[in-house]
């Protein structure tokens, strides 16, 4: 007799590129433009600035690079420390220390779940030259009270955007509510290339050296000619192509996102234990991986415990990042400082991350809301 655990397994993702990301790729292929130049990467990049509410966008090959190029862009330096929230992806801090600077962790506010402004002040040393301000699960920072604060100090702000496409602050789009803001493309991404990134920006000098900085420190009006050390950052028309294809249907993409987390929000609200993501009065986040807290003492189960049970039924979740101050190649540095992170690592051991994704059928998503159900006690 089938039981539940011979269902079809349900991944934590899966991108959508039914729409022109073939034909596109063909195309790019057929035209022998495939490297970093090329009519894709010209058309992402227009339109992404639009759609960001930025003068330019810069294609590069992952977030990581994307931030990389920030900081080097913002001529960040050896010494030099740079606050980060204690509740990110890892990608956050490691980019930090490629330039020789050190991150220094600061806790999230629980009601955004990202950077807390009121403890941001505290955490500002003689070293701090910026903040990176991370839109976390694709929630916004409240980038108003973060670049007061950054503004008082002649320090910079850079948006970490990697899971907040088009999500919006007070009416303004992410990429447009800092210095630098970066996102990432990869896979599990609302939009992605598969890998893939983008640095959004306004200021035409900052642009310029970004630009250079991802060509070898080319010089735009002199071939071969190269005043700074560059990198290779770029990503190739292959890859555009699909994005240009992701973008003619990012609005549809967010709505079948939309319409999964409205089917969670419904499903498990009765559930006790189980807590959502909030959702500030300002905001509106970009659906990306939908968000549930787990209480132990009323859901009756641990959040790996549930995690358990779920895989035991096929259906894969993650759990929220590890507070990175806890991490060995952080966590010397923080014990040193004192950085203290109480909301971040409450979070980081009661989240996690549900299916999401838009093709997951209503039947199978169903199935998830009922394992979780069958799971309280
Ligand atoms: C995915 C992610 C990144 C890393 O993006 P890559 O493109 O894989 O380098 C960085 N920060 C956050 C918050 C992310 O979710």
């Amino acid at each position: 007799m089938p039981g539940p655990g011979d269902a079809r397994p349900i991944p934590v993702s899966a991108p959508d590129l039914s729409g022109n990301e073939e034909r596109y790729v063909v195309d790019a292929i057929r035209s022998s433009w495939i490297s970093s130049t090329g009519g894709y990467v010209d058309r992402f990049e227009r339109e992404f600035a639009e759609a960001c509410g930025t003068r330019s966008a810069i294609a590069v090959a992952n977030w990581t690079i994307a931030l990389h190029l920030a900081l080097l862009a913002l001529d960040v330096r050896p010494g030099d420390e740079v606050v980060v929230p204690a509740l990110t992806y890892i990608a956050t801090a490691n980019a930090v220390r490629y330039v020789g600077a050190e991150p220094v962790f600061v806790d999230v506010d629980p009601a955004t779940w990202c950077i807390d402004p009121a403890k941001l002040e505290a955490a500002i040393t003689d070293r701090t030259r910026g903040v990176i301000a991370v839109h976390l699960y694709g929630h916004p920072a409240d980038m108003d009270a973060i670049n007061r604060i950054c503004g008082a100090h002649g320090m910079w702000v850079v948006e970490d955007a990697a899971e907040a496409h088009f999500s919006t602050y007070k009416g303004r789009p992410a990429g447009s509510l800092a210095d630098i803001a970066t996102f990432s493309f990869y896979g599990n991404k609302p939009i992605t290339s598969g890998e893939g990134g983008a640095v959004t920006l306004s200021d035409p000098r900052l642009e310029r050296t970004a630009r250079m900085l991802r060509g070898q420190g080319m010089d735009p009006t002199r071939r071969y000619y190269f005043p700074i050390t560059g990198y290779n950052f770029r990503l190739t028309n292959v890859a555009c192509a699909l994005l240009c294809a992701q973008m003619e249907r990012r609005v549809v993409i967010m709505e079948h996102r939309n319409a999964i987390f409205d089917r969670y929000r419904s499903g498990l609200a009765e559930i006790p234990g189980i807590g959502f993501q909030p959702v500030a009065a300002w905001a509106i986040p970009t659906p990306w991986l939908f968000c549930i807290t787990v209480d132990p003492d009323a859901f009756g189960r641990t959040r790996d415990e549930l995690a358990e049970r779920l895989a035991a039924e096929g259906i894969e979740t993650r759990p929220f990042f590890i507070p990175l101050n806890t991490l060995p190649p952080f966590s010397d540095g923080a014990a040193a400082r004192g950085d203290a992170v109480p909301v971040s690592e409450s979070l980081g051991a009661s989240g996690m991350n549900l299916p999401t994704f838009g093709s997951l059928a209503e039947g199978d998503q169903m199935r998830i809301v009922d394992a979780i159900r069958r799971a309280a006690r």
